[in-house]
């Protein structure tokens, strides 16, 4: 029979699976004899089992009965006894942290009678009412249904009729009247009362968080961070314990290091006389942890020594949450903590030094996306001008965008392009959409564990956190800062969450110090130097060699700094643009065969210069230098603009120039209806007459120019858009000849190995006759993922992929992340069938897909021999490349 109930001690971390990430630590600290108050954990199989049919799966309701009974005589009371009552909170917990995102019930138990059991067991009236009015809040908003905004508006109206500005003045019997309004409240909205039956309070509220599963934030923040919507949520259920039992109680949020930056120290906040969720959700400041120190020795000493017992055994940054109450400190929960970029690296490479854990492993804690963050530009702080604000720096990044006071403004103007920065007293779960389309986000309270700060690290984003010297007026759109400086909606502002500092306008930008690193090889400061570190392990363990897609000396000298192993793709159309173009019109439009002769002439010594230029750049490694690949047409005028601008000029009574009228002619003439699938790549150099031969020659010449300096030039001719074994075998046959001819001209044996793309489905269905005529297949992954799926790349994104997202039709766009079971599946079989034919066959890829993290892990398994991607990507893939060997 399945096991649908855990009690912590039979749990381990191991079972996060079936227990969720918070149930499986909740376990792991119960064994490791930390201070855990007791519970359960109801599994995520329960949840999917009750997703799929809409009830509670058979033996659940007993399993539940079971342990509860369990923690009830260890408690040595009932739940919701009356005049003792045992009181329990349900918590979601899934497999990967989702903070904030599901619900959350406190203070199940207690009902009419036992209220006033609390009140007399814990001394304190105003406490016993205060727990009861938020069960009443929560179970009404979150079980039943009532919006939660009545309940502030009741408890607002209270205050307001009493004159009191906050909640603390609330005494117990104002607390008391307002646990009869909101009963009020929740019967006339709903029909029914509040339940007195602490069971069933505990059954509903069970069957309220596996609900929260498919609540509105919670897939929203599922789509955004690429967890699966089948996995489901456990449900955690555990004594309360209560840091809001006077000043020798609180509650915190502890870090073993720092998340900010990988410091070693514990760090976090505490609130003392407060609820967990009060701190989280940064209603009120809090203190730093080193206060605790001093307010609660004891209770701090005990805490630091959970800290590093906890990060000895987990081997990484935790975070915890804690209550102290009364004294006696309880570990609520904790984690292997979220952390910035910037800490990924310097945690990663602290804990290897430290001895705890391996290189390897330690290559393993890091990750390509970050590398990139960390090579994103910073404030130059030498001249931005003066500070508007300052906060707490939450989440290190340089952002500039327009001030908003509103989740749906954010959402708004990020649709129409805009970049803003989403400015709010604090966030909640709610604001997750404003958050994610904004570029920053900052707030005047709560702190680095605050939910902006919490949530904004986790994705990456910019956030200044608890500028408390910012007045923030929502409905008024504005904010004023503590010299008087009003910002109102739309302002742009600059936000560095590295420093926490707020800048009016547009704050110049400087290199990050990783990117100096890069740029120049100096490898000095601890960040650079934790960086530098997982690059040397990743280069010492990766099979998969690393090139760059380059067509300029500069890029391809770039490059190479950043640790490319030569060009993987050079893109020649790219050499034809700017003045070149009016060069390549002259060879569309050649009427005989000498003006074509006379525009090829032309263009060839300005490509064989460009040849040279990244030959030496590359010197000694290898360059795949692309035959011209785009239509004909790109190089000509609009065909719109050009129709209009004669049509105009005709009514005007000016008749078209011969050149314009042979120009309108040439792009009608080669004008399609679907230019993608049309005249471009090997079918271009087969129909338009010597314009292979000509690039071939520069190249050739290039070479041979190159040796004569004393270089070493590497370069391989890669011919794009095959479908034919026939295509390449003539092309080779032109480029066999050309390089026949400059050899002879220059009596030097020039040699170039000729490859092909591999980016149309048929090519890929017959690799093995193509790898007869072919050294090397590189995938061009762009047009293969737009033939394969019939997606056209230029316009796809636009129109329909934000609907296939949300229906989960993919999770990622296959124009990002390679599809592997359709587009890889193809690879797979060219890789397969092409090293059949030619076992020294070498294989890579150039298309986007070469740069990101998740495909380069896809190209390891599938046993290519590089990736290709832009240089900017070049650590990326190679600190990829590395973890996937791992
Ligand atoms: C590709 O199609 O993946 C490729 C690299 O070629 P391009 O992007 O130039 O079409
Ligand atoms: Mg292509």
């Amino acid at each position: 029979m399945v096991q649908y109930v855990y009690e912590f001690a039979e749990g381990n971390r191991d079972m996060a699976d079936l227990l969720g990430g918070k149930g499986a630590n909740l376990a792991e600290m119960t064994r490791l004899g930390l201070p855990v108050p007791p519970g359960f954990t109801v599994t995520t199989d329960a949840c999917r089992a009750f997703l799929a049919t809409g009830t509670e799966p058979d033996g659940l309701a007993d399993e539940i009965a079971d342990c509860l009974g369990v923690l009830e005589r260890s408690a040595g009371r009932r739940l919701g006894q009356p005049d003792d009552p045992l009181l329990l909170s349900v918590r979601s917990g899934a497999r990967f942290s989702m903070p904030g995102m599901m619900e959350t019930i406190l203070d199940i138990g207690l009902t009419d009678d036992s209220v006033r059991g609390l009140a007399k067991v814990s001394g304190s009236e105003r406490f016993a009412w205060d727990s009861y009015r938020r069960l009443l809040q929560m179970f009404g908003s979150t079980v039943m249904g009532v919006d939660p905004a009545l309940f502030e508006a009741a408890l607002t109206r209270l205050k307001d009729s009493l004159n009191y500005r906050d909640d603390l003045h609330l005494d117990a019997p104002d607390l008391a009247r307002l646990v009869e309004t909101y009963k009020n409240l929740i019967s006339g909205e709903t029909g029914k009362d509040f339940p007195q039956d602490p069971t069933e309070q505990l059954r509903r509220s069970i069957r309220a968080v596996f609900e929260s599963w498919n609540g509105q934030r919670a897939r929203l923040y599922r789509r955004r961070e690429h967890i699966s919507d089948t996995l489901g949520t456990a449900v955690n259920v555990q004594r309360m314990v209560f840091g809001n039992l006077g000043p020798d109680s609180g509650s915190g949020v502890a870090f073993t290091r720092d998340p900010a930056t990988g410091r070693r120290r514990p760090y976090g906040d505490y609130l003392p006389n407060a609820q967990g969720e009060d701190v989280v959700a940064g209603i009120r400041n809090t203190v730093p942890l080193t206060d605790l120190e001093r307010l609660d020795p004891t209770s701090y000493a005990q805490l630091r020594d959970h800290l590093e017992a906890l990060e000895g055994h987990y081997r990484d940054l935790c975070d915890v949450e804690f209550t102290i109450e009364r004294g006696t400190l309880w570990m609520l929960q904790t984690r292997v903590g979220k952390r910035t970029a910037e800490a990924a690296f310097a945690i990663a490479a602290g804990l290897a030094e430290e001895g705890l854990i391996t290189h390897d492993e330690a290559l393993a804690r890091v990750s390509g996306d970050e590398a990139a963050r960390l090579m994103f530009p910073r404030f130059d702080t030498a001249a931005v001008g003066e500070a508007l604000a300052h906060g707490i720096p939450a989440s290190p990044g340089a952002a500039v965008g327009a001030a908003v006071f509103d989740c749906a403004e954010a959402v708004r103007r990020a649709a129409a392009g805009e970049k803003v920065v989403l400015v709010r007293q604090e966030t909640t779960p709610d604001d997750l959409p404003g958050m994610v389309a904004a570029q920053a986000v900052l707030t005047s309270r709560g702190g680095k564990t605050s939910h902006a700060a919490v949530v904004a690290r986790g994705m990456g984003k910019v956030c200044v956190c608890g500028a408390e010297d910012l007045v923030i007026d929502p409905p008024g759109r504005r904010c004023t800062t503590a010299g008087g400086v009003t910002i109102e909606e739309g302002m742009v502002i600059s936000v560095d969450g590295s420093t926490g500092t707020l800048y009016a306008g547009v704050a110049p930008l400087v290199d990050s110090e990783v990117m100096r690193y890069f740029e120049t090889g100096e490898r000095s400061g601890e960040l650079v130097d934790a960086v530098a570190r997982a690059l040397d392990r990743a280069d010492a363990v990766r099979r998969l060699g690393v090139r760059a897609n380059a067509d300029t000396p500069e890029d391809a000298a770039r490059a190479r700094r950043f640790g490319a192993e030569g060009i993987g793709l050079c893109r020649t159309e790219h050499m034809f643009l700017g003045d070149r173009r009016k060069l390549v019109e002259a060879m569309i439009l050649a009427h005989t065969d000498a003006d074509r002769v006379r525009a090829l002439d032309a263009l060839l010594p300005l490509q064989r210069q460009d040849f040279i230029g990244i030959l030496e750049a590359m010197d000694g490694l290898p360059v795949t230098i692309r035959l011209l690949d785009p239509p004909l047409h790109e190089f000509l005028p609009d065909r719109t603009e050009l129709s209009v601008r004669i049509a105009t000029a005709e009514a005007q009574g000016n008749p078209p120039s011969a050149h314009d009228a042979e120009l309108l002619a040439a792009v009608n003439r080669m004008h399609e209806e679907n230019p993608m699938l049309g005249l471009r790549g090997v079918r271009l150099g087969l129909v338009a007459p010597g314009l292979t031969a000509m690039q071939v020659r520069a190249l050739a010449e290039a070479i041979v120019e190159r040796k004569r300096a004393g270089g070493d030039p590497r370069a391989e001719i890669m011919v794009p858009l095959i479908d034919a074994v026939e295509e390449l075998r003539l092309v080779r046959e032109e480029v066999d000849e050309t390089l026949a001819a400059v050899s002879e001209a220059s009596g030097m044996a020039v040699r170039c190995p000729v490859g092909t793309m591999i980016e149309l489905p048929r090519a890929a269905l017959t690799a093995g006759q193509i790898a007869q005529e072919a050294a090397f297949f590189s995938f061009g992954t762009n047009d293969l993922t737009q033939t394969t799926w019939g997606y056209s790349r230029d316009d796809v994104e636009a129109a329909f992929f934000s609907a296939y997202l949300d229906k989960g039709i993919f999770k990622v766009s296959p124009f990002e992340t390679i599809d592997p079971e359709g587009v890889g599946r193809l690879v797979r079989i060219a890789v397969a069938e092409g090293r059949a034919a030619r076992p020294d066959l070498k294989v890579g890829v150039c298309g986007e897909h070469g740069g990101d993290p998740a495909s380069v892990h896809f190209f390891h398994a599938a046993d290519l021999d590089y990736v290709s991607c832009s240089p900017f990507r070049v650590p990326v893939a190679r600190l990829e490349a590395g973890r996937a060997a791992l």
